[in-house]
């Protein structure tokens, strides 16, 4: 199926492009970037010029920021195309709600990717813990700004998440496999004193559940989950991409390796199945940390 790409930056670029790439069921035939181009693919600086110049293409992935995403998703379904969303699928709740109403009032296909849940321990954890008592969750996700979204100032402006960026990352696999859901209670949020989103989070859920997010960890970068059961350990290490149970390594029955290759493959099961995928459940967790939270002010960040 030919696709077309919208906001060719640094995931566009790292990811999206090699996936589909090496795809069998993807053929990259437009983009639509201010600036942003794949060599020896037709480019387009504007999504509507695109929709409208290639109304053979049926299916449009989103890798833009959250904030001006709706705009192109919305512009993309009411041409009638299938649409596939980077994390977090929007800036807010309601406009991602919007957006599944328009997806199926249309008979479209909306796909809000987490691509942390194809990590590779992730589908065998969540089987493993499907029948086991979960006692306690630490979820310890630190990383460095810089290396990971250097110089993207949106992500601190309103709208840009800051540290939930990658911190829903870990909440997409949170919500994925425990066996029961749970919600958040308290939230202690770090603002530098120049910004407008939190540079680090720390959460608690009902159900003995904590989060640490930090997006100040130079060197070695910790994206952990370790739970507890009734029937010893589980940790998830690599965000989602090794397993270990009772501190036993697990090899992973996947086939697909690469989160956004296996997301690729499952765009291409929901579009020939007729399906959407559209899961908030990290996002609510976000929009309540951002309600519920305690705010302090720490050291102003600059990249
Ligand atoms: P990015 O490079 O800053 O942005 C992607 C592209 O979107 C930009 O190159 C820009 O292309 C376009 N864009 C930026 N601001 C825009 C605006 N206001 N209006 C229209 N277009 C705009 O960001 P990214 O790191 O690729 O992240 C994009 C999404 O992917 C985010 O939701 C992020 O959470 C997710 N993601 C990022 C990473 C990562 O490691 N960075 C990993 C996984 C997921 P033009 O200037 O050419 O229009």
């Amino acid at each position: 199926m030919k696709i077309a790409l919208v906001g060719i930056g640094k995931i566009a670029v790292d990811q999206h492009v090699p996936a589909i790439v090496e795809s069998p069921d993807w053929d990259l035939a437009a983009t639509a970037s201010r600036q942003g181009r794949v060599e020896g693919v037709e480019s387009h600086t504007d999504i509507a010029d695109m929709l409208a110049a290639r109304p053979d293409v049926p299916v449009v992935s989103i890798c833009v920021p959250p904030v001006p995403r709706y705009a192109v998703a919305e512009a993309a379904l009411k041409a009638g195309r299938h649409v596939m969303l980077e994390k977090p699928p929007g800036a807010t709740l309601a406009e991602v709600h919007a957006l599944q109403a328009l997806a199926a009032e249309r008979g479209l296909t909306l796909f809000a990717t987490w691509h942390s849940r194809m990590a590779l321990g992730v589908p065998e954890a969540k089987r493993w813990l499907a029948d086991k008592a979960v006692r306690k969750v630490r979820i310890t996700w630190r990383e460095d700004v810089r290396k990971w979204h250097p110089g993207q100032d949106w992500i601190f402006e309103p709208g840009g998440m800051g540290v939930f960026d990658p911190g829903i990352n870990a909440l997409s696999i949170l919500t994925e496999i425990l066996p029961e859901p749970v919600h958040l209670i308290s939230a202690r949020l770090e603002f530098p004193k120049n910004r407008d989103t939190p540079i680090a989070a720390e959460l608690q859920f009902s159900g003995n559940v904590s989060a640490e997010f930090d997006w100040r960890q130079e060197g070695p970068q910790t994206w952990n989950i370790d739970i507890e059961t009734d029937a010893g350990p589980l940790s998830l290490r690599m965000g989602g991409n090794q397993l270990f149970i009772g501190g036993e390594r697990m090899e992973s029955a996947e086939t697909i390796a690469g989160e956004y290759r296996a997301l690729y493959a499952r765009m291409a099961d929901l579009v020939r199945g007729g399906r959407s995928d559209v899961d908030l459940a990290p996002m609510v967790h976000v929009a309540d940390a951002m309600t519920l939270g305690r705010r302090v002010l720490t050291d102003p960040f600059e990249f």
